[in-house]
């Protein structure tokens, strides 16, 4: 392995979050206020998620891994059920099913799309089965349609497609819940964050009780899952900005699309449901190799999943991810790069190829 040294003035890194004034000025408002822990800006937070996405209730929550966590406790998800869930997708969702003592059954991908294969899920299905986490992952939507049909409740994993959209509907309307994560690096951020978002009213009522501890009067078990005023002031000046970064990426996007078109690798076709969180390439080789080289040619690519989950868990027979797995690489994409680095980042790769 190299060492990445992340902090290396050359080296053009993987991701990085797109902050500014606004951003400065709207969280020194918050701590000027005094008030700094879940409060006004949360619900304005809540409020301009749920309207921007067209949903009735948002719920804001400290990270991605606490929404799916506390919504599968909502959904009354525990032992001796069972979730599917893709393999090729980060470890969080893993740990949210384990939190509750469900069983994770994972689900093969389709190798173009890298979204769930719905027919591989379709055979995964028993009487035990109480949902689908359903990543749209890398920031493309998944067969949404082809996923429904099957009556079992949807949780849409929105946490690399936030303001992404599927046959001109906003994505996390049409599970039963949909969940968000604002890590730093995500398509926004409050620097860890995330949100629940349901048209049911119950599951909100549960969702809202589950939360926080405090002030109850009965007992029964409950997180400390809030977001802070700080974490929202941020939210609200990024959701805004949201539309500005999508556009950007997709123009990143149609610019690697147009300068790595003669390279034998097969590139991420462009779509209105897709929104280039991540600009995945199927290198048709292991990428361990190519990885070390764009490195020492100052660009910080990655695998986009670091591990897929059946290898966490041992099992055998997911031969689709275990080969995007080894072929597929993450080139740096965010809005705050400029044309200028996306073309070395071509370049790079483009030398990387000829062996240069
Ligand atoms: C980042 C991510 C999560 C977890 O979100 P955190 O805020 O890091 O807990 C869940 N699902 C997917 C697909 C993610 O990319």
């Amino acid at each position: 392995m190299v060492n990445m040294d992340t902090n290396s003035p050359d080296l053009i890194p993987h991701s990085q979050p797109m902050l500014g004034a606004a951003e400065i000025k709207k969280t020194a408002e918050v701590i000027g206020s005094g008030q700094i822990a879940q409060g006004r800006m949360v619900a304005e937070f809540e409020t301009a998620i749920a309207d921007r996405m067209g949903i009735h209730s948002a719920l804001a929550v400290s990270s991605g891994t606490a929404a799916l966590h506390m919504t599968l406790v909502a959904m009354g998800i525990a032992a001796g059920d069972e979730v599917i869930m893709p393999s090729f997708v980060c470890s969080a969702l893993l740990h949210a099913v384990s939190y509750v003592g469900a069983a994770p059954v994972l689900a093969e991908i389709d190798p173009v799309t890298y979204c769930m294969d719905p027919g591989d899920v379709k055979n995964r299905i028993t009487a035990r089965t109480r949902a689908i986490i359903v990543p749209h992952i890398f920031g493309r939507a998944a067969d949404l349609n082809a996923l429904l049909a099957f009556g079992v409740p949807l949780i849409e994993d929105c946490a690399q497609s936030t303001g992404g959209s599927y046959a001109g509907r906003s994505l996390g309307s049409f599970g039963h819940a949909a969940i968000f994560s604002f890590y730093a690096t995500k398509v926004m951020t409050t620097g860890e964050g995330g949100m629940i978002v349901t048209g049911s009213h119950d599951l909100f009522e549960r969702l809202y009780d589950l939360r926080d501890y405090d002030n109850k009067d009965d007992y029964h078990l409950r997180f400390n899952y809030k977001m802070t005023d700080l974490q929202a002031a941020l939210g609200l000046c990024q959701l805004e900005r949201l539309p500005e970064f999508i556009g950007r990426r997709r123009q990143i996007a149609a610019q690697y699309n147009r300068s790595l078109a003669e390279l034998p690798l097969r590139l991420p076709r462009e779509s209105s449901d897709h929104i280039f969180y991540r600009y995945v390439i199927d290198a048709g080789q292991d990428v361990t190799p190519l990885i070390e080289t764009l490195y020492n040619k100052g660009v910080a690519c990655t695998r986009p999943v670091y591990k897929p989950l059946h290898r966490f868990l041992n099992l055998k027979g997911y031969p689709k991810t275990d080969n995007a797995w080894r072929n597929s690489l993450s080139v740096p994409l965010y809005p705050a790069l400029s044309d200028r680095r996306v073309d070395i980042v071509c370049s790079a790769l483009i030398d990387a190829f000829k062996g240069k």
